[in-house]
Parts: structure tokens; C-alpha cells; sequence
């Protein structure tokens, strides 16, 4: 700067007239740093549109290195296929993530998911049963809680099986579990119940989580049952049922609908309608496990 000012004094053309344009010229170049920086900010910012993982490589096969969380924001650094290579401000988190699990517009393989159960371990736990009927219909049908539970819960567990996964179930028969015994090892854990209310208008499905490290499962399973069922969707909550608060891996217990409302009574009792519930869980669990 000085040594320019020195020049234009030299060669005679240092005036006013220079130095405003020279100022102006200056101020433009800043100006137009700051918009391509400000450009270049929004568009390697990407934010985690749900909660994930930072894998070593763009593959889901690649070892885990951290999990982020829906809100997290990392700077992106390259890209393979679907998964961006991403950093985080402070440097010291670096790694990739799935394309999917963010704000850019990229939609996951469906073929990523075709074989995500095979070896997997589900837990069903078909609700109440024995002398614990659970929830009744007070239509014609009366239609008990505890049959329709076990008939979802060995339905679904055929199609689970199909799929390459290993089901246990806490009971096979209409008898009585107490709920502490409503366990078991495995990468699922899926209660199965039909809800209830005195008004018979209440209806729809709810999932439930309680651990943190639950929602994903409820989130994946709720989202695959609203896609493809009739029944209305009352979404994921978090609430604090015995059988979730024991169990440390992913679990949910899934309300199918509301025995009390007839129509989600027609629905429940359906063999066909139930088969499009247990075919909508198994995708969601196909989805949970392939991200
Ligand atoms: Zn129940």
C-alpha cells in the first residue's frame, strides 16, 4: 500500500481523484472477499438432520469412530458416492457420514437395506397373556389384547425369520409373563400392545422409547408404520414403561392401535391389514439397521 502511494508519488499521478478510486477499489475487492467467503461458509456447513454416526470410510461396513447427534454441524471436506467426508470446527473430529443422515438432498440406496436383519437378534414380546387379558373391545367381537398380540408377535416373527434374523419371544402361548421377565439378549427389543380408552373415539398407532439410545428404533419404526398403515399415526414418545427402562439396547413398545375404537378394532382384528403393520415393522427395522 505504502509502496504504491510511493509509486503514483513518483510517476506524478498521486491526487484525490486516484486516491478515491484506489479506496473504492479496495473496498469493493473486501467486499467481494467477504461474499465468496460468506458463500463458501453456507456451503460446507452441513448440519445433522438425525442422530448418526462418523464411520472411518464412506461405507456403513467402516468402523464407528463417533456419534453425532440431529443439530451437529461439521464443515464438509470431500465427498465419495452418498457419504461426505466432514470435520468438525475445532478440527479434531474428522471422518465420514452418510448423506442421508444430513441437510443435502441425497436419498439412501434402497438396495443398502436389502439383507440389514440377516443375523440379527429381535426380541418380541407379545403383551400380556394367561390370565392378564390386557385391553377389550366392547364391540360384538369382543376382542381381547393378549390374542391379538400373539398373533402379531408370531406373524411378524415368520417374516423377521425370512429375513434372516433370529427372533426369541418371551411367550408363545397364551400364558402369563410377569414383566420383568419381559427380556432377552438381542439388537432389538419389540413389545407388542393394543391400546385402550374409555371413549371409544381415541384411535391410532403410538411407538414408544425410553433410553436415549432408543429413539432411533421408534423414530425408524414409526415412520415406516405411518408410511404404509391405515391406522392413524399418534407418532414416537418417549415414556417410561418397565419393559423399555430394563432393557439396554434398542427397544420399543409399539400400541397398534386402539382395541376400544372400532375401527382400529377391524384393523387389529384384519388378518390382511395386520400383515401390512408387521411388513411395515420389518422395513423399519431393515432401515434402522442399514444406517
Ligand atoms: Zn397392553
Amino acid at each position: 500500500m505504502i509502496g504504491s502511494i510511493n509509486w503514483l508519488k513518483k510517476h506524478r499521478i498521486w491526487n484525490v481523484p486516484t486516491l478515491i478510486i484506489i479506496i473504492a477499489f479496495l473496498l469493493f475487492i473486501i467486499f467481494l472477499i467477504m461474499i465468496l467467503n460468506s458463500n463458501d461458509e453456507d456451503s460446507s456447513t452441513i448440519y445433522v438432520t438425525q442422530d448418526a454416526e462418523i464411520r472411518t470410510g464412506p461405507n456403513a461396513a467402516y468402523p464407528e469412530l463417533y456419534r453425532v447427534y440431529k443439530g451437529d454441524n461439521y464443515h464438509k471436506i470431500g465427498k465419495a458416492g452418498k457419504w461426505i467426508e466432514v470435520e468438525s470446527s475445532n478440527h479434531k473430529q474428522k471422518g465420514w457420514i452418510a448423506g442421508w443422515h444430513t441437510n443435502l438432498d441425497i436419498q439412501k440406496d434402497k438396495v443398502a437395506s436389502a439383507d440389514s436383519l440377516k443375523g440379527k437378534t429381535i426380541v418380541l414380546d407379545p403383551g400380556h397373556g394367561g390370565g392378564d387379558q390386557g385391553a377389550s373391545s366392547r364391540t360384538n367381537k369382543k376382542s381381547l389384547e393378549k390374542v391379538y398380540t400373539l398373533k402379531t408377535a408370531k406373524e411378524l416373527k415368520s417374516l423377521l425369520i425370512k429375513e434372516g434374523a433370529k427372533v426369541k419371544m418371551t411367550r408363545n402361548s397364551d400364558t402369563y409373563v410377569p414383566l420383568g421377565e419381559r427380556k432377552g439378549n438381542g439388537d432389538a427389543f419389540i413389545s407388542i400392545h393394543n391400546d385402550s380408552l374409555s371413549s371409544k373415539k381415541a384411535n391410532g398407532g403410538t411407538v414408544y422409547w425410553y433410553h436415549n439410545n432408543q429413539e432411533g428404533l421408534a423414530q425408524a419404526l414409526n415412520q415406516s408404520i405411518q408410511k404404509k398403515s391405515l391406522l392413524s399415526n399418534r407418532g414416537a414418545k418417549q415414556e417410561n414403561f418397565q419393559v423399555l427402562r430394563q432393557t439396554k439396547q434398542p427397544a420399543v413398545l409399539l400400541e397398534l392401535g386402539y382395541i376400544s375404537n372400532p375401527t382400529d378394532e377391524d384393523m387389529i382384528t384384519d388378518q390382511l391389514h395386520r400383515h401390512i403393520v408387521e411388513q411395515a415393522i420389518v422395513d423399519g427395522l431393515k432401515n434402522y439397521f442399514s444406517n
